[in-house]
């Protein structure tokens, strides 16, 4: 499956979307210097500023006491001319990445990491989710994937890709799986995925003969080596599954995408377009 198309294609429809509703801007707050995060961040002002989206890059050094971190996302919140906002996580171990993620306001949370995102999803009422799950629920779409009465299988549960990604499947009809660090015998679940998602950070963890055949497989994984960037999901599987996205131009470039359709969404919200759940 080609993401690296599919976010072309998003990134069109953004366009359209900006010109239409007008200026709109995407904030990033980025606590200390991680050199990952560095990156994240400047490919999210690049993207932004492609399609017309103002960006607002607002830093702050790595002993930042927490209430002057809270004191920015108030800042950031209060800004009319802010519509997406999303705090880069991890954050430094000092602060309280959940009471700083909670502080952003629900209409501009286009991470999805709020307590009240996160419980409308939960809720099967959806406002603001994740650009990657997002993503790879774009791209079942476009590729034709059935997911009703499919057997999916996610691989990891964290906030920001598992857990969003096993209740988008499930409101979709799905019926999933969800596999971490303390599942006993992985195999025995994946070869029974019609759909298998891989969001764990462990390269090649899955092999093809964890894969039935035909079944689409997703890889989420992105892991840095001296070789380039490396999936969850082993090359070979290739030649078992129906449908695989490949590490690089897989999930990545429409995870990116979907973050600037995040940004139209808040905008819409935030002019009373769209009413938030
Ligand atoms: P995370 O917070 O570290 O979560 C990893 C999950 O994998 C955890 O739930 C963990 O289980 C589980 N896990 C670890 N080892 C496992 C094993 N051997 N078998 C089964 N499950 C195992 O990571 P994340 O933020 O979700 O990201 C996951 C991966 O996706 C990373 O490689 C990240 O770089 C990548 N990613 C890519 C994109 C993209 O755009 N392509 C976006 C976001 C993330 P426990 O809960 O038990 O610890």
């Amino acid at each position: 499956m080609d993401g690296k198309a599919l976010a072309a294609r998003v990134r069109e429809e953004v366009a359209r979307d900006v010109a239409e509703l007008g200026s709109l801007g995407l904030a990033t707050i980025l606590v200390g210097d991680d050199p990952a995060s560095d990156v994240y961040v400047r490919l999210k002002h690049k993207d932004a500023a492609e399609v017309g989206i103002r960006t607002f890059d607002k830093r702050l050094p790595a002993d930042t006491p927490q209430d002057e971190v809270l004191a920015l996302v108030e800042e950031a919140n209060a800004d009319d001319g802010i519509d997406g906002l999303l705090v880069q996580t991890p954050v430094p171990g000092h602060l309280d990445e959940f009471a700083i993620l909670s502080a952003v306001r629900p209409e501009k949370d286009v991470d999805g990491l709020t307590p009240h995102n996160a419980g409308l999803l939960y809720l099967g009422r959806n406002g603001h989710i994740g650009a990657t799950p997002l993503g790879v629920m774009r791209m079942l779409a476009e590729y034709r994937i059935p997911t009703a009465g499919a057997r999916a299988v996610v691989l990891g549960r964290s906030p920001i890709v598992g857990k969003p990604m096993a209740f988008l499947l499930l409101q979709a009809n799905a019926t999933v799986t969800v596999c971490h660090s303390r599942t006993e015998d992985l195999m025995r679940h994946t070869l029974d995925a019609d759909i298998l998602v891989a969001a764990v950070g462990v390269p090649h963890l899955v092999t093809r003969e964890m894969v039935k055949a035909h079944a689409t497989v997703v890889d989420v994984g992105i892991t840095r080596t001296d070789a380039g960037l490396v999936g969850d999901v082993d090359p070979s599987v290739a030649d078992v599954a129906g449908h695989l996205t490949p590490v690089p131009g897989g999930v990545g470039p429409m995870t990116r995408a979907m973050l600037l359709h995040s940004t139209v969404r808040a905008a819409r919200y935030r002019r009373g377009l769209l009413p938030l759940p």
